[in-house]
């Protein structure tokens, strides 16, 4: 088995929980596939972008690049709608997946291949409507994702598949790990009578757990219960092996540029450093440890 599918919920995801695998994978020499499951348009960060919500001056969240408010007239761009930041986040994803592709590899000359898959769910899809993002997915945000999904496991036999924990409280990641965890759990018969093809394909799913819910300490122990439970005794720190040093700095000082840079005549807002500065300072800050945690 040589092809990684690697289901994002929201472009950024796919860095911040995954990226040290990403980039192993990648190395090694493997058919990797990122499907970005949403574009992530929001309204929120594009009035940071546009310095302006309904009239009040909006300052920029990224202080240490842009000390300022945002002046789209100033600064050279048309004023940015919810759509605008979906497609400048799905270029960021895919700009930091050529970047992944640049890693050295482990054979020199022997180089993974990269495929960058939109699937197009909308907004907040583990539960429409929701003014929350932890809120609870609903069955249609669960079936909007398994569909999805379902259909990289049918194109792609024989394949890892990975996503989200179904513990994280976002509700899209959720959804996300909810959904392949049953596609994972289903039984279906492609040939009649023959042997369970999904469940053959997805023995091996595994689903990454956000930074956000490392730390979180309770009673019985670091990881909160719903965690624990979800893995069910299969947490474990992805192994990077011996060049883990060559992942860590090349996601530090390469992959997460598209995510932070700022060229607005050329479409880029770093709608990432914009969204969650403060996620991409503590995993790819100079004294971060970069890690990924997953549970099977
Ligand atoms: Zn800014």
């Amino acid at each position: 088995m040589s092809r990684v599918i690697f289901y994002s919920p929201h472009p950024d995801d796919e860095t911040l929980s995954m990226g040290l695998a990403m980039v192993y994978y990648i190395a090694a020499g493997f058919d990797v596939h990122l499907v970005s499951m949403s574009n992530g348009e929001a309204a929120g960060v594009a009035n940071t972008l546009n310095g302006s919500a309904n009239g009040t001056p909006v300052v920029c969240s990224t202080p240490a690049d842009h000390p300022y408010i945002h002046s789209p007239a100033r600064e050279g761009y048309a004023p940015l709608t919810a759509a605008d930041i979906g497609d400048a986040r799905i270029a960021e994803a895919r700009s930091t997946l050529g970047a992944m592709a640049m890693v050295p590899p482990t054979t020199p000359g022997v180089t993974g291949t990269v495929t960058h898959h939109i699937a197009g769910l909308p907004a907040e899809f583990g539960d429409p409507g929701s003014t929350s993002s932890t809120s609870p997915p609903t069955a249609a945000g669960i079936a909007a994702a398994k569909a999805v999904i379902k259909q990289y496991v049918d194109d792609y036999p024989n394949s890892f598949h990975y996503t989200m924990s179904p513990a994280d409280h976002h509700h899209d990641h959720a959804a996300c790990g909810l959904a392949l965890r049953e596609l994972k759990n289903d039984t279906v018969n492609i040939v009649p009578g023959g042997t369970n093809t999904y469940h053959d394909a997805l023995v091996n799913a595994r689903f990454f757990v956000s930074r956000l819910y490392w730390a979180i300490s309770q009673p019985d122990g670091q990881y909160q219960q719903d965690l624990l439970t979800a893995a069910n005794g299969t947490l474990a720190w992805f192994n990077a092996g011996a060049r883990y040093t060559i992942y860590r700095d090349w996601l530090r000082n390469q992959v997460v540029k598209p995510y932070r840079a700022w060229n607005p005549a050329a479409g880029a807002y770093g709608v990432g450093y914009h969204q969650v500065v403060s996620q991409f300072t503590n995993n790819f800050g100079p004294s971060a440890s970069i890690a990924n945690l997953w549970h099977a």
